[in-house]
């Protein structure tokens, strides 16, 4: 896996490995002991430093973490660490977990100072041993840390920890969805309100973060939010864990500043284009959203700036393609994966992911006709805003991304299908 140790936070060899001692002699601690010094500032400064979700949604995180605080104090409050990470292309949390819990384990007690939460699930996909095994390993020491008696201390909570494999689907990672699944349910995402802040796991005020935005939290409060904002480019704040594969040199997670231009991406870490092809488009955050193509490669990699450009940053996760790779292959392979990931609760979601994948592979593999294409544009039209969650208006963002983009690739499949073929011997 390649990485970039340059204006590095997360990845700093000082924050690695599994070894409570060494993290608190080397780097850590001082960001959990300056939230006990002071837990009312601990909010406020995260609105300050501009920090926001890291797992797709930009959310503020101070919005979050206030919105548990307001539960009051008198109850039970859950922080799930949200470690589902299952969409394609996206590999940040686990290399974090595996390589890095402690960071993520003090953001966690952090969050227990700000907010009471006292129950800390780390919710971790179940195909990554590594992570699940690191995590556990940490954990058991800090339940025997003078750090967490202290933090009891000042919370006046007994703190749980527990570590979970979830249930390995790709909408487990849905808020709600882990939140049914750390009740020992099925991941079907949840009609809102409530919100998880007033009713989350077990009636309980919960909050849902991503491993990579708890990780952030001990850095930030050690040295500020000055300091923090300046990591970032432009408006942007901190940095970002940047997943980058595809036909690309050298793929791997970047830790870069945050609004880092994709052309610095994908040219000068990651070594510029495999066998010197051309670029012809990139599926940003997670394969849910519009495509990018080469006219975007200026484009500052943070929420607001993708956002612009009709697409958006999601998980961070970057996948490259190159001039001669098929679009309709691509977007088939990924729908297919949204039309199994489905939990079924919409019709609209089930019948319409099924649907449309049944239509692209037709496309694809030179089956189908111009109505299909028509179906598939109106599919397209009418679906979107239909699904309880986000996952069925992701796959259609792709399909209809690639339409507006390479429509003539679709054509072009038409026109050399059997059908079309035998009109014409004919
Ligand atoms: Fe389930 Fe799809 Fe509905 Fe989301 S949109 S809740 S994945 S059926």
């Amino acid at each position: 896996m390649n990485t970039v140790f340059k204006n590095h936070v997360l990845l700093h060899p000082n924050s690695l490995g599994n070894n409570l001692s060494n993290w608190l002699s080397s780097y850590g601690g001082s960001g959990l002991i300056k939230a006990l010094q002071q837990p009312e500032a601990i909010i406020p400064l995260l609105k300050e430093a501009g920090l926001r979700g890291l797992g797709g949604s930009g959310f503020p995180t101070w919005k979050k973490w206030q919105a548990v605080a307001q539960q009051g104090s008198d109850t039970d409050k859950y922080l799930i660490c949200n470690g589902n990470e299952d969409e394609p292309g996206t590999f940040k949390d686990a290399y974090l977990m595996s390589r890095s819990p402690n960071q993520v384990i003090e953001g966690a007690l952090i969050s227990a100072v700000a907010n009471g939460t006292n129950r800390i699930v780390f919710y971790i996909n179940p195909e990554q041993d590594k992570a699940l095994a690191s995590m556990r390993e940490a954990v058991v020491q800090w339940q025997a840390s003078e750090l967490l008696q202290r933090t009891e201390a000042v919370t006046g909570k007994s703190i749980e920890f527990q570590v979970m494999a979830s249930s390995g689907h790709y909408i487990g990672g849905e808020e709600t969805a882990a939140i049914e699944s750390v009740e020992g349910k099925f991941p079907f995402p949840r009609g809102k309100p409530p919100y998880p802040a007033q009713s989350g796991v077990n009636g309980c005020p919960t909050l849902v973060n991503n491993i990579e935005t708890l990780a952030n939290i001990p850095h930030l409060l050690r040295n500020g939010a000055h300091w923090f904002q300046k990591l970032g480019k432009g408006l942007s704040s901190g940095t970002k864990l940047y997943c980058l594969s595809g036909d690309v040199l050298y793929p791997g997670v970047y830790e870069l500043p945050m609004g880092t231009p994709l052309s610095e991406l994908i040219y000068i870490h990651g070594g510029g284009m495999l066998l010197e092809k051309k670029l012809k488009a990139v599926f940003t955050g997670g394969v849910s959203s519009t495509i990018l193509t080469p006219k975007d490669l200026d484009v500052p990699l943070d929420f607001d700036s993708v956002r612009i450009r009709g697409s958006s940053l999601g998980t961070g996760a970057m996948i490259v393609v190159s001039e001669g790779t098929g679009i309709v292959r691509q977007v088939t392979e990924y729908v297919n994966f949204y039309a199994h990931s489905s939990c079924g609760q919409c019709p609209s979601c089930k019948t319409g992911t099924y649907y449309i994948s049944q239509l692209l592979n037709r496309i694809d593999t030179g089956q189908a006709g111009n109505q299909d294409l028509d179906t598939l544009i109106n599919l397209c039209a009418i679906l979107p805003g239909s699904g309880r969650c986000h996952l069925l208006d992701g796959a259609i963002k792709i399909v209809d991304s690639s339409l507006f983009h390479f429509k003539d690739e679709y054509q072009h499949s038409l026109s050399h299908s059997f059908n079309s073929k035998a009109k014409t011997e004919l």
